[in-house]
């Protein structure tokens, strides 16, 4: 299998339009630095609108791999009628190519060397450098793009998927409680048996997360749930086939645990 990068990403939703035309639409909601374009997959007919983002960080293309092979599955099937889903399977596909390019774990920033999962204001003045969170909250297109979704849509809750840890991270000091947090948690630990991460407690680890600002923002619940596990995957395991990389046979109803 190919490692999967932004071409096979655009080869995927193309594939996905021309399958599923009644059942799916695409928007571009943004370009990255080097002009590269952010998909954006929506389908289902519920009210409850559902954000699934993935490929924060380019180190883990698998998350977007993930993302477009589970909505396919689900478009196989039933309609989804009970929500809206709302996929962007690669906010980073520049950091992705250069990831992929490099052939490293070193690179997971996006093209101005910015790691967008520290950009967003949420206590942007508490990012320590060594995070690589940018001059400025939301300096970076990827960032600003994501936000105009989040403002224009409203979703109920978020999801971000990342790669290492196979750990849930679902609460931060700097929100606190947030209604639906915990249970929502809790399904997906039932779901695929990952770990739930007690509430985040240092200002320099959940500022600038797309997660935290969302809870903040929203006060709706927000999960990052890292799909990888720490050892025994190898990055070139990962390029190889993201469905060891993910434990596809743990993962795959993920989801269909969200959208349910
Ligand atoms: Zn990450």
């Amino acid at each position: 299998m190919k490692p999967y990068g932004y071409t096979e990403l655009l080869e995927d939703v193309l594939k996905l339009t021309a399958l599923y035309s009644e059942k799916v639409s695409v928007e571009i909601i943004g370009k990255s630095v080097k002009g590269r374009l952010l998909p954006l997959i929506k389908s289902g007919k519920g009210k409850r609108k559902l954000l699934m983002v993935g490929a924060v960080h380019g180190r883990e293309f698998v998350s977007a791999a993930f993302l477009m092979r589970s909505v396919g599955e689900l478009l196989s099937e039933a309609e989804i009628s009970h929500a809206s889903l709302y996929v962007v399977p690669m906010l980073n596909p520049d950091g992705v190519e250069t990831a992929l390019l490099k052939g490293s774990e070193l690179f997971k920033n996006n093209a101005n060397n910015v790691n967008l999962n520290a950009n967003f204001p949420f206590f942007f003045e508490k990012v320590p450098k060594s995070r690589q969170g940018g001059g400025f909250a939301a300096s970076e297109p990827e960032t600003k793009a994501l936000i105009r979704l989040c403002e224009k849509e409203r979703f109920s809750s978020a999801l971000a998927l990342h790669a290492r840890g196979n750990c849930i991270f679902w609460r931060d000091e700097g929100n606190k409680e947030i209604l639906g947090d915990f249970e929502l948690a809790k399904r997906f630990e039932k779901e695929c048996g990952f770990e739930l991460i007690s509430s985040t407690k240092k200002a320099e680890d959940y500022s600038g997360g797309f997660e935290n600002w969302f809870r903040c923002r929203y006060k709706r619940p927000a999960l990052c749930v890292e799909l990888v596990k720490d050892e025994e995957i190898s990055f070139s395991d990962m390029c190889q086939n993201f469905e060891d990389a993910v434990i596809w046979s743990k993962t795959k109803n993920l989801l269909k645990t969200y959208i349910n």
